[in-house]
């Protein structure tokens, strides 16, 4: 039976499932992945979001406009024959479960279970409470995590699974799981804490959850124990989902070396190490270098080690699946903009939320500067959702896209609408190098990186997150950027140098270290795989 439950408010397992806004899901969905090939008793637990997070439109002007097809979960899930309930604001509301199963390369099976308050005889205010992701107000909010945590916790005993020894909590949304343990160990902490474990994943305190108890208590009818001592929650009358979830774990970890020491000095109350993230590779790595890999390391894919053997295979084996790939990913670039994207020239890739942390505008700092080095020697391809209510992630794109509107004629730049895993898939796969500039070190890991890597792909990024352990500059890729500061104009002003004195004329005139570029980021993917991360959780987490 199941021995670990994990939860999360969103979970990315693919594209079939609107289930996941970004890396949070995606990491989710590969955890799964490489729990079901390691055979690990997981089960998990999220909502069902019917209109998920949203589809994105851009327009001309990069103004984002959001759609909410709606999903239709036959017959890739099941209805479960459960029904439960929870008191919220003063009246009951039902809460089924839907089931969809993963199973991995050698059959063992994870079901994910999903909730779902979409029943007929809830008042439509409350069939709504799951219908989107991150949507909402507040009070929403809230309602959301009471289904996920509390209702998560009734799901598994309306199951008969009784036996979990580690609840997994991937980020604060699920804390409330604590609270409805503690109801079942009759307000013992200690039996809570034995089995609860803990993984936070943003520097960015805006990031963390965290709602005045007065509102808890007024829409959770009777949920939060009266008597709940958490010395820093009661002094500041706020529930603050991470602190919640921590209090209650018996281990917890930030996602990447550098980010476990973030985590650390934001939480000093508790113990918290580092597990890395890591991305799964049978579903990252792109079609051409799957067919090789297959054929000449057949054991790859439960063990992605062998892929340390690379330089066994020929240069020409490599660039031909290099050049597939990228012809790929021009190919559907080119289908959705008419920007006649060529397949001769370097092509760099950004690609991740519209957070302002993340820097998505900084390569336009000076686009004159740009001109002079990248004309007709680079073009750029970028993706990316802002939130339905962040005002300031949707300039982002706004900027982007102007920028690429004033570069017209001179540097190529498209924006690829409606980044999802799919599309994930492809722009990582099939760009030249892969761009990250985020504030160090407010990007806790970084996945999209990871994911490059696999793929022979050299990263030019701000030593942050997952880079910062993974960083050989030159070797596998680029450093921008100093440890010590960040500062735009300096950052910028390093990463156009270093497009212009050895990212450009490697490209163009090196093929042999280009190759070995490709080469060492493969190897160093073999150190970012979801499999290596999940050997980690069983052996410093769920032990
Ligand atoms: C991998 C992935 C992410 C996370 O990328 P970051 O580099 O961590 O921002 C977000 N969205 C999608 C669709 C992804 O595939």
């Amino acid at each position: 039976m199941y021995k670990i439950a994990y939860f999360s408010a969103e979970i990315g397992i693919s594209s079939k499932l609107p289930t996941y806004s970004g890396g949070l899901g995606v990491l989710a969905g590969d955890h799964i992945k490489a729990a079901a090939d390691a055979s690990v008793p997981l089960c998990a637990v999220t909502l069902l979001y019917k209109e998920g997070y949203f589809k994105q439109r851009i327009d001309e002007e990069g103004n984002q406009t959001e759609t909410y097809p709606r999903f239709d979960p036959d017959p890739i899930m099941q209805q479960l024959p459960v029904e439960f309930s929870l008191p919220l604001q003063g009246r009951v509301v039902n809460i089924r479960a839907w089931q969809y199963i993963h199973r991995g390369l050698t059959g063992h099976e994870i079901p994910i279970f999903l909730l779902d308050t979409d029943v007929e005889s809830n008042r439509p205010e409350d069939r709504i409470i799951t219908l989107r992701l991150y949507s909402g107000d507040k009070n929403h909010r809230i309602l959301q995590e009471a289904i996920l945590g509390f209702g998560g916790i009734r799901l598994l005993q309306a199951l008969n699974i009784n036996n979990i020894e580690s609840y997994h909590m991937n980020e604060g949304h699920c804390s409330f799981l604590t609270l409805e343990l503690l109801r079942k160990y009759k307000g013992n902490q200690d039996e809570v804490r034995k089995r609860c474990v803990f993984t936070t994943h943003t520097p960015v305190p805006a990031g963390h959850d965290h709602f005045a108890m007065e509102r808890c208590k007024n829409l959770l009818d009777g949920l939060i124990p009266d008597n709940l001592e958490l010395p820093s929650l009661v002094q500041n009358s706020r529930m603050h989902m991470t602190e919640l979830g921590l209090y209650f774990s018996r281990a917890a970890n930030g996602v990447s070396k550098l980010h476990g020491s973030v985590a650390r000095d934001q939480f000093p109350d508790f113990a918290i190490n580092h597990i890395t993230n890591g991305v799964y590779h049978n579903y990252w790595v792109g079609k051409p270098f799957r067919e090789l890999f297959d054929r000449v390391f057949p054991r790859w894919r439960l063990n992605p080690e062998e892929l340390l053997r690379i330089d066994e295979i020929p240069d020409e084996d490599i660039l031909e699946a290099r050049r597939s790939l990228k012809n790929f990913l021009l190919g559907y670039a080119n289908s959705q903009t008419q920007k006649a994207l060529s397949e001769n020239i370097l092509t760099l890739g950004f690609a991740r939320r519209a957070a302002s942390y993340k820097r998505a505008r900084l390569i336009f700092r000076d686009l004159d500067r740009l001109v002079e080095i990248g004309q007709g020697k680079i073009q750029i391809i970028f993706a990316g959702k802002a939130h339905p209510k962040d005002d300031l992630g949707k300039d982002i794109l706004k900027d982007i896209v102007g920028n690429a509107n004033r570069l017209f004629g001179t540097v190529k730049v498209v924006f690829l609408e409606n980044y999802n895993m799919w599309l994930g898939r492809i722009i990582t796969a099939g760009v030249d190098v892969w761009l990250n500039t985020p504030v160090r070190p407010h990007e806790a890991s970084g996945t999209s990186g990871m994911k490059a890597t696999l793929n022979g792909i050299p990263n030019l990024s701000v030593l942050d997150g997952w880079w910062d352990e993974a960083c050989q500059d030159g070797v596998n890729g680029w450093a921008i950027g100093s440890r010590s500061e960040t500062d735009d104009e300096k950052d910028a002003d390093h990463l156009y140098s270093i497009l212009e004195h050895q990212v450009i004329p490697t490209y163009y005139n090196d093929q042999d270290r280009w190759l070995k570029l490709i080469r060492a980021a493969i190897k160093t993917g073999v150190r970012f795989t979801a499999h290596r991360m999940m050997r980690d959780y069983e052996n410093q987490l769920y032990k």
